[in-house]
């Protein structure tokens, strides 16, 4: 292994300033471990996240981590759209399956927040701490590691050495490949197209996911009149949509949506994302963590992919606070072994759920729309799935 210079050697080197990797490295402010984070893009661009289109629904236990690590307070109210309730509804059919807060009508299932506005926050909060060193504008082009520590070379040519390397820089993480990690990746050929709109309908905060023929269209209830609309269709159909001019792209959204959020006007950029999956075949390595979507990439239907990042993301920053209090090493491999075991048990239900789901819902076969309509009407009948899984997008 190569050996670095005094000031390249850290305890912990996050790769991905992403909003997982930044949690992280903010979870282990205060520890007096010597924290790095790498970052391909510019500080510049990190200290000003544009607008992407995600608007992520935080659970309340998200909630309860962000406001741990003073994230909550830093995003502006205005910021904040609660989410009252969530229908799910199959073709033209009127039949909807509900999912309300279990606590009653004054309850939430969790609060939508943009993306962006959640890494400017955390950007904020790792700045005033002033803990974890930036390394911003260079990516990870080359990883070792051994029982040691590991080695990263940037894109630069500088070399960091590191008791623990985490790798949190993406779905298509390179660290992980770099290190022979293997993943399942699974490309679903349709793409996400989000933006925001104005509309005439009210919306009351409840979200809709409706599963039409040959589209999905999901709409997340923001201010008041206003909706991020998420419509997914076959990845060409999707780059066709994206190539239109504002007039006939909301001409063709308006017809789409079948008039159920009354006239609309765009209210945003737009932003596509190709469907993509990934499992990590493992959550570490020696020397080696993956967090994030680096680790597992969800479908974003059933939104919980950063959710369950984040949740992750806690479980590792304690097991390593309690061995640096402990004054145990802070990549044992049973300790990592044991945050891997703890993430699959935790993620694997909702992950393959997610794409049962995903699978369920996007057949055109008149058997799969058959299969659906049936298994609404059950679901509804049955109280323990909802309730079940109002408890779970509510945890
Ligand atoms: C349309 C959409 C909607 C979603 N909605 C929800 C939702 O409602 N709820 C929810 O919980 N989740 C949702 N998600 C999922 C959520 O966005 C992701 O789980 C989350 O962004 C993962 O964060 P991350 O930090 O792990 O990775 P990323 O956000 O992908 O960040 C990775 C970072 O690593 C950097 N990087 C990459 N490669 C390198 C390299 N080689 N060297 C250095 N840096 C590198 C990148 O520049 C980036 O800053 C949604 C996803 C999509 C696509």
């Amino acid at each position: 292994m190569l050996m670095a210079g005094r000031d390249d050697m850290f305890d912990v080197v996050v790769v991905g300033a992403g909003p997982v990797g930044l949690s992280f490295a903010a979870s282990l402010a205060h520890s007096e471990l010597k924290v790095a984070v790498v970052e391909q893009q510019s500080l510049e661009r990190l200290a000003n996240p544009a607008f992407d289109g995600r608007e992520i629904a935080l659970t309340n236990a998200s909630i309860r981590i962000f406001r741990e690590l003073g994230v909550w307070d830093a995003i502006p109210d205005s910021d904040k759209s609660p989410l009252r309730g969530a229908r799910v509804l199959n073709g033209s059919s009127p039949f909807a399956l509900r999912f309300d807060p279990p606590g009653g009508s004054g309850d939430t299932l969790g609060v939508l927040v943009p993306n962006f506005r959640i890494r400017d926050s955390l950007f904020k909060i790792i700045r005033s701490q002033n803990h974890a060193q930036l390394l911003c504008g260079h990516s990870v082009v080359d990883a070792t590691n051994c029982h040691k520590g590991a080695v990263m070379t940037l894109s630069d040519g500088r070399q960091l050495s590191t008791r623990l390397l985490v790798a949190a820089d993406s779905r298509f993480s390179a660290t992980r490949d770099l290190l022979g990690v293997g993943a399942d990746i699974n490309r679903l050929g349709k793409s996400m197209l989000i933006c925001r709109v104005k509309h005439e309908r009210v919306h009351h905060q409840i979200a809709v996911e409706w599963f039409d023929h040959h589209q999905t269209i999901a709409m997340l209830p923001l201010t008041e009149g206003v909706s991020s609309l998420l419509v997914t269709l076959r990845a060409k159909e999707a780059d066709r949509l994206l190539a239109l001019d504002d007039d006939l792209f909301l001409l063709e959204l308006t017809n789409r949506c079948r008039g159920r959020l009354g006239k609309m006007s765009l209210a945003s950029t737009r932003h596509i994302y190709p469907l993509v999956t990934t499992w990590a075949h493992a959550f570490w390595a020696p020397s080696v963590a993956l967090i994030g979507d680096a680790a597992i990439g969800m479908h974003p239907v059933t939104a919980h992919g950063f959710n369950i990042g984040l949740s992750g993301q806690k479980q590792l920053a304690h097991k390593i606070l309690t061995a640096c209090r402990d004054r145990r090493d802070i990549a044992d491999p049973e300790m990592l072994h044991k945050y891997d075991s703890w993430l699959r048990l935790s993620a694997a239900p909702l992950y393959h759920a997610t794409n049962i789901l995903v699978g369920l819902y996007s057949g055109e076969h008149p058997a799969a729309r058959l299969a659906r309509h049936v298994g609404l009407r059950f679901a509804q009948y049955l109280p323990f799935v909802r309730h079940g899984i109002s408890a779970m997008l509510k945890r």
